[in-house]
């Protein structure tokens, strides 16, 4: 890891790490990110680790401009686009449905993304300067505070990241507002560094918190149930004997089951795990798209990032007992 000042040689050197598959801790205006490229999946994967996350959230991606940052999602509906216009850049982010180029992994499989233009100007710097946009939770470790100095980052992630870029504290010190649209209407799905009556002035109306409409996760850590097959997940033993069968499907850690499924997935031959969870949502809608009425899935090895993935699993195959 290396500790840098924000100097404009210095974000180019985290642009060019971050452009390459690598991760850079850099300052925004409301708290300090993790940033990885946002259109790869492996480098998404890493955040996860470094943070030592034991499930997958989705990520927010940050983008330069607001055409950029447009091009994540799949359309900009009219009072999207006058938020955007009015608080961008700025501590607001806002969660519509995705474009293809979004991975699986940012979006932990949901059809929704996250997406805002950071205001800091060396956070607006280094993702003009990385050409893509930057996916970046919190550097924290997961459950500690949020970091609001160079310092903190280091405290908590030490050696994870490639560089840190040191920008002094941050200006607002708390999250971003999020918030989403529901036929049209804003509705707010976390409170933040953005106030509330702000938007309520430019949207026209009053904007609601998400109740029980919306089946999107609301707030951080209530994201029980946000992604599961329709299929029925069965978590297997790696290379478990089943009989073979046409109508399910079969998610493999490392190797190709013996007989014949109806689709079959292997999550990283070589059994990495980060390549496994940079995998994982792509490959179960994969095996979902295959119209399989059952997923058998195998266990993976429960450190590291697999401790995330065999929790999406079991929420994944829970689910599908409780809706029975
Ligand atoms: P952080 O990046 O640590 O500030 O946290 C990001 C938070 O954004 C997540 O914990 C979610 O609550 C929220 N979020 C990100 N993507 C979505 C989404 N597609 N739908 C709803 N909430 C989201
Ligand atoms: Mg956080």
């Amino acid at each position: 890891m290396k500790f840098l000042k924000a100097t404009p040689v210095n974000i180019k050197k985290a642009a060019a790490v971050i452009k390459a598959g690598g991760t850079a801790a850099f300052p925004t205006e409301t708290v300090y990110g993790l940033g990885a490229d946002g259109l790869n999946p492996v480098a998404c994967a890493r955040i996860f680790e470094i943070k030592r996350r034991p499930r997958f959230d989705p990520l927010i991606l940050h983008a330069a401009t607001i055409s950029q940052a447009a091009r994540l999602f799949r359309r900009v509906p009219t009072p999207a686009l006058r938020l955007m216009k009015r608080f961008w850049p700025g501590p607001l982010t806002l969660v519509l449905p995705k474009s293809a180029a979004v991975p699986g992994i940012v979006t932990a499989g949901l059809a929704t993304v996250a997406v805002r233009v950071p205001a800091n100007p060396v956070a607006r710097a280094l993702i003009k300067a990385a050409g893509c946009p930057i996916a970046a939770p919190s550097a924290n470790r997961f459950g500690r505070l949020s970091p609001t100095t160079a310092a903190h980052v280091k405290s908590q992630l030490g050696q994870g990241p490639d560089i840190i870029l040191d920008g002094g504290r941050t200006a607002i010190g708390v999250e971003s507002t999020i918030i989403t649209f529901i036929k049209g209407r804003p509705v707010l799905l976390r409170p933040g560094g953005l106030p509330l009556e702000e938007i309520e002035k430019i949207a026209g109306s009053t904007v609601p918190a998400a109740g029980s409409e919306l089946r999107a996760p609301a707030a951080p850590g209530c994201l029980k149930h946000h992604y599961a097959p329709l299929a029925k997940l069965q978590l297997i033993a790696p290379g478990q004997h089943l009989k073979p069968s046409k109508s399910a499907a079969y998610l493999a850690f490392t190797k190709r089951p013996q007989g014949r499924f109806l689709a079959v997935q292997v999550l990283s031959r070589r059994g990495g795990l980060r390549q496994a969870a940079a995998n994982l949502f792509s490959a179960l809608h994969a095996l979902e798209n295959s119209g399989a009425k059952k997923i058998y899935a195998e266990r993976v090895p429960a450190h590291g990032l697999g401790r995330a993935i065999m929790d999406r699993l079991r929420r994944a195959a829970l689910r599908r007992e409780n809706t029975k």
